[in-house]
């Protein structure tokens, strides 16, 4: 998937659809436990929880990068009826919360997308023409994935999908979910097996895996985008 030429496979891991009081906190734990980072993409309605917020600056304070991923998650911008609607409720909405968040790591400056693919999946309804031209106008970088290991329905096998993943990629990004299913309970088990298999975790991302780069447009998002794209 990638064309970066590297000696040492890479991961670089995500934490999608928290903060959630409760799960994020032992998830820092055992990053920190095992010196990792991270990216967290944050969904408004999970900041305004109560406790949701100092989870993700302390997420923050503790080294790991903050990541846009929409105000409520439950609509997709390729399949909303109005386009720019959904664009203005879903990004800008809590476009300035997040850049408070983020603002305050070492990468000032840099805004994170992610877009909510309901279930992982990638098709045209993850974006719409007018929310990839919002993205490019606003200097986004918007980050895919290539190893999504469905923690949230395999809640235990997860560790040993992912790490198959990470076995014949070149460079993984990992994408789970610290939310409240049980999942992240096997965190430790993943990271162990990470460790056993002398692979780099970094906090960077595969320009594969970046349709949009800081406005630029890399790939082509026609296949994920509604209408004409
Ligand atoms: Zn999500």
């Amino acid at each position: 998937m990638s064309g970066e030429a590297i000696d040492r496979r890479r991961v670089t891991l995500t934490f999608d659809n928290g903060p959630t009081p409760g799960v994020t906190d032992k998830v820092l734990e055992v990053l920190a436990a095992h010196r990792t980072p991270a990216t967290f993409f944050v969904v408004g309605t999970q900041l305004q929880q109560p406790g949701g917020l100092a989870l993700a600056r302390r997420a923050v304070a503790e080294g790991h990068r903050i990541g846009h991923h929409t105000a409520t998650h439950a609509l997709q911008l390729g399949a909303a009826e109005d386009p720019e609607a959904a664009v203005a409720a879903e990004i800008t909405a809590i476009e300035h919360d997040i850049d408070a968040l983020a603002g305050t790591s070492e990468t000032e400056g840099e805004r994170l997308f992610r877009p909510n693919a309901a279930g992982g999946v990638l098709d045209k309804r993850v974006f719409s023409p007018q929310a990839v031209r919002y993205l490019r106008q606003h200097r986004y970088t918007c980050v895919l994935w290539n190893c999504l290991p469905r923690d949230w329905e395999n809640t235990t096998s997860w560790v040993d999908r992912a790490l198959a993943d990470v076995a014949r990629t070149d460079w993984s990004v990992v994408v789970v979910h610290d939310m409240d299913t049980g999942a992240m309970d096997r965190l430790p088990a993943f990271l162990d097996g990470l460790a056993a298999m002398d692979v780099e975790i970094v906090p960077e991302f595969p320009d594969s895996c970046l349709p949009i780069k800081e406005g630029r447009l890399q790939h082509s998002l026609a296949h994920l985008t509604s209408g004409d794209g």
